[in-house]
């Protein structure tokens, strides 16, 4: 169940939502042709928070995959301003070409910031790219048109998009490149190429209409700007180590919650053993697995590292005898898991018969969790004190149980 919240909850959906949306309003004809207007200016206005951003955040391969469907957007916003006349059949076999092949080319290349000649080199390729989109569209010919439409594909497939086979294999092939890429990564915005550039081939492909060629890259977009702005937060809220929520996401909570909630301290027993025995490496993964574990707590529990081996779990609004049982099962959960410490030439894969093997030791591994019910009067900064009082009387007690004060 927390696996399909999570995945419905993540970028990816909040992604595709958008382009089915965009989709469905295409499809239907629901928007009114005036009020293509509005998007054109909504579209530029988007575009140039989307490259303000990515400069501000230096994010060197969104800003330069913004300039293609900014490019071309422009294109069919003024045609006359950049072309004597701009022909439609060379925009829908330039503007698609160029996209797929810009989006291979500059995706493929390391994030390293804007600032850098690193950067200066993936912007000269991309406005080497476009230079030769705009020449493309200017001189387009009969002769280039009659070689790009050159069928390709069996019979069978022929007619799958209103563009060319050879411009649908390579768009085909650059948004395969990218989504196995983006897979790779855990920012956002190495995954929204994959999203943005699906958004342009869209209407590049199938669509083949002005309008709705604007409203995509609006989407596109908003896209980038939902990706730096989910990367930013995470920076900001995210414990780089696990992943988990940080302290100072838990202070934030702490602004806006109610007058009943429960604070349970969870601390790592002799966790510097695993630190000195076996490197801060294996210490860095036990924090790890255990701060995955706390995430599982039931009856609406929040975990957040709190700091070095101590993690925080928040219940609002819960009864107390629910949230002991719920903290008492993962506290269980983690000491009959154990940790297991595998060779250092184990195999990338755990081999199936793990715990039978002779290169695999099993490290006890506990937590000790002290709780404090909210109190009137009391601050939730008082109220976490109370639990690492109960916290520390856990320790006292022997480690590896839970004392409520
Ligand atoms: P106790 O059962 O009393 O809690 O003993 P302990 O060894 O868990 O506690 P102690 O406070 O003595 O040690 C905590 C250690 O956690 C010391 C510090 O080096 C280590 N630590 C803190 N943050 C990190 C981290 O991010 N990674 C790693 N690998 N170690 C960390
Ligand atoms: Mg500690
Ligand atoms: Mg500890």
């Amino acid at each position: 169940m927390q696996h399909i919240k999570d995945a419905l909850s993540t970028f990816h959906a909040l992604c595709l939502g958008m382009i089915l949306f965009a989709l469905v309003t295409v499809v239907f004809k629901l928007i009114p042709t005036y009020a293509y207007y509005f998007i054109v200016q909504s579209t530029f206005i988007s575009f140039v928070i989307a490259i303000f951003l990515s400069i501000y955040f230096n994010k060197s391969k969104l800003f330069v995959l913004l300039l293609f469907p900014l490019f071309f957007t422009l294109c069919l916003a003024f045609p006359n301003t950049l072309f004597t006349k701009l022909s439609v059949p060379a925009f829908w076999h330039i503007a698609p070409l160029i996209t797929a092949l810009g989006y291979l080319l500059v995706y493929a290349l390391q994030e390293r910031g804007l600032f850098s000649s690193f950067g200066i080199f993936r912007t000269s390729i991309g406005l080497v790219i476009l230079g030769i989109g705009y020449a493309g569209l200017k001189y387009f010919s009969p002769a280039l048109q009659k070689a790009l439409d050159t069928p390709i594909l069996h019979v069978t497939l022929q007619g799958l998009s209103k563009a060319s086979d050879f411009i649908l294999i390579i768009s085909i092939i650059a948004l395969g490149f990218i989504f196995l890429i983006s897979m790779l990564f855990e920012a956002q915005s190495q995954k929204a190429p994959f999203w943005m550039l699906l958004a342009q081939i869209i209407p590049l492909l199938f669509l083949q209409e002005s309008n709705h060629f604007i409203l995509f890259s609006f989407v596109a977009s908003i896209i980038a700007i939902s990706a730096l702005v989910h990367d930013a937060y995470r920076m900001a809220y995210a414990d780089t180590l696990t992943g988990i929520p940080s302290r100072r996401a838990l202070e934030e909570r702490f602004l806006h919650l109610g007058s009943h909630y429960m604070i349970a301290m969870v601390d790592i027993d002799f966790f510097k053993k695993f630190n000195d025995k076996f490197g801060h490496d294996i210490g860095d993964d036990v924090l790890k697995l255990v701060a995955k574990e706390l995430t599982y707590v039931k009856n609406g529990g929040k975990a957040y590292r709190y700091g070095g081996e101590e993690f925080t779990i928040l219940f609002s609004g819960k009864k107390k005898e629910d949230c002991i049982m719920a903290l008492e099962e993962v506290r269980e959960h983690i000491f009959r898991r154990g940790f297991i410490i595998r060779d250092k030439n184990r195999p990338e894969k755990a081999p199936k018969e793990m715990q039978k093997s002779t290169d695999v030791k099993k490290e006890r591994l506990s937590v000790s969790i002290g709780v404090a019910m909210s109190a009137k009067g009391k601050t939730p900064q008082e109220i976490i004190k109370l639990a690492d009082d109960a916290l520390y009387k856990a320790k006292e007690s022997g480690r590896n149980c839970l004392i409520c004060l």
